[in-house]
């Protein structure tokens, strides 16, 4: 039986991890495989359970749109099978009402993806004067749409049970001689997706941190998202329990300490926007480092009679990408000829 070893529990290792498993176990789909996921963490303290799990493509360096716009369209479509399921309560599937913003007198918000979401329209002016009242930088543009957040904090959970429910199996294991790995383990295949860890188990310089900072809030009564995309904008994107306001994204800062003065941008940012936050209760503030990279690595090199597949550096879109690059990691393996066992 193929042995298949995915390193990593984000986000993206799940997913490649249950693609390639549900491939295999579907009826003429050929021999059985036995699936592992190796990881050093696993949820709750994988880069994607702090984070709102909203849908959409962002800090993804050069990475090419088209490929982008394939991936995030391949998770709209798999978070609208969940929402309209009755799993969507358990993974933490929530249709939520957008609205982006910009302030770039060059360009308008950033809308390759418009047709994936729902209902996309840009805003009128009298629409933006609302969101303009009060504000020295003006917004200039603005897009209305509908989609989905799935908390990974939620979403993780429900798939890792997906996945021992289809016999997959798991070790708590940090790799640290990815070589020594590849020729002394058993594994015929070995699906790399360890995030911002691919820095070190890869020596790849071309990855680096993203850091982002985020206050969580209880307010219930929050049921829309706002962005800002200017570079020191805010956003607020509620989840099922908490309202996640934002953020900061500062490359190559590897601090993971909650920094004073983030917070208080944070919050004044969102409550400029939202004046009736300044009746939320705290919950926690909480800061992730994304794994950002010139562009994502989605291939396969041969190792002798094995194979190593990279899927990783997915930026600020983790979530938003990570069951259309799962799909491409399993495109990779069953294009994959001479294999051992195969
Ligand atoms: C504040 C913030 C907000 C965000 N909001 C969103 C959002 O709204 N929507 C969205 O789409 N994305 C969002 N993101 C981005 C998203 O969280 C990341 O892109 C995503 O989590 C990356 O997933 P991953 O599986 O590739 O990596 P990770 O989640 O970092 O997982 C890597 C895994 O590999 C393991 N690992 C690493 N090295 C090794 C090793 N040597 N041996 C064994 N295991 C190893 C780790 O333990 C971990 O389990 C946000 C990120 C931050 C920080």
């Amino acid at each position: 039986m193929p042995n298949i070893a995915v390193i990593g529990a984000g986000v993206n290792g799940v997913a490649s991890a249950i693609k390639i498993l549900e491939h295999y176990q579907k009826e003429g789909n050929g021999i059985p495989v036995k699936v592992t996921i190796i990881s050093e963490e696993f949820s709750p303290n994988t880069t994607g359970d702090g984070s709102a799990g909203l849908w959409g493509p962002y800090l993804l360096g050069g990475t090419e749109k088209s490929k982008v716009y394939k991936w995030s369209k391949n998770m709209h479509s798999f978070l609208e099978q969940i929402w309209l399921s009755e799993d969507a309560g358990e993974a933490g599937v929530c249709l939520v009402p957008c609205i982006r913003l910009s302030t770039s007198t060059v360009d308008t918000v950033e809308d390759f993806w418009r047709d994936i979401v729902y209902g996309a329209l840009d805003l009128t002016a009298e629409q933006l004067a609302v969101y303009n009242q009060g504000r020295s930088v003006k917004f200039t543009s603005g897009l209305s749409f509908v989609t989905y957040t799935s908390e990974p904090v939620k979403l993780l959970p429900y798939l890792m049970k997906r996945f021992a429910r289809n016999g997959g199996a798991v070790v708590q294991q940090k790799v640290t001689d990815l070589e020594r790995f590849i020729t002394e383990s058993p594994y015929d295949v070995i699906v790399n997706c360890s995030g911002l860890g691919s820095r070190e188990l890869l020596n790849d310089d071309q990855m680096y941190a993203v850091r982002g900072q985020v206050s969580r809030v209880k307010a219930n009564w929050m049921f829309s998202a706002v962005l800002d995309e200017s570079d020191d904008g805010n956003y607020i994107i509620p989840n099922t329990e908490s309202v996640v306001l934002g953020g900061t994204h500062q490359e190559r800062d590897y601090n993971t300490r909650v920094c004073e003065k983030d917070k208080k941008l944070i919050v004044d940012g969102c409550r400029q926007f939202v004046p009736g936050l300044c009746h939320t209760k705290p919950l926690f503030d909480w800061v992730g480092l994304r794994p950002g990279r010139a562009n994502l690595r989605l291939e396969a090199e041969r190792r002798g009679q094995k194979l190593l597949i990279h899927n990783y550096g997915h930026g600020g879109s983790g979530v938003t990408l990570c069951w259309g690059c799962a799909d491409d990691v399993l495109d990779l393996l069953l294009a994959a000829k001479n294999i051992s066992k195969l």
